[in-house]
């Protein structure tokens, strides 16, 4: 399979880029999702059928994006511990003031603002489970 689209040309970016950038797994240039801006709402769970680079089916099985609920779970936690942690060292939490509710508010705040970046996220590093880098892509 041979692609002229210019994005397919690009060398391919390491293991954690292809995370941050929703690249396929398979080639680590292709576009996961067929809108880059995971703010437009309407379109943040839009997907190619297939890596439009190597052809990588992205979703492999019905119902194969129900494993990712896990994975967004597991980031969410991760960030709502370092957040706290954070919190705690400079300002403090405490019953007394209510610093406690302010953590809460300020970490609610920021999982709803990142969501769109963590479903994306999530759904990338699920598929990576699945599908390995594979070398042979370079040549295509
Ligand atoms: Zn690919």
């Amino acid at each position: 399979m041979s692609n002229t689209k210019p994005a397919c040309k690009q060398r391919k970016s390491s293991f954690l880029a292809s995370l941050l950038l929703n690249k396929c797994p398979r080639c680590r240039k292709g576009e996961l999702f067929s809108n880059k801006n995971p703010y437009r709402l309407g379109k943040v769970f839009d997907m190619h059928k297939k890596c439009p680079c190597c052809g990588q089916p992205t979703e492999l099985e019905p119902g194969f994006w129900y494993g990712t609920g896990y994975v967004s779970y597991v980031l969410c936690v991760a960030i709502s511990v370092f957040n706290l942690a954070w919190y705690w060292l400079f300002i403090g939490l405490s019953w007394k003031d209510n610093s406690i509710f302010y953590w809460l508010g300020i970490n609610t705040f920021f999982l709803t603002v990142a969501m769109p970046v963590l479903i994306r996220l999530s759904r990338t590093l699920y598929l990576s489970f699945f599908v390995y880098y594979d070398e042979e892509t370079e040549k295509l």
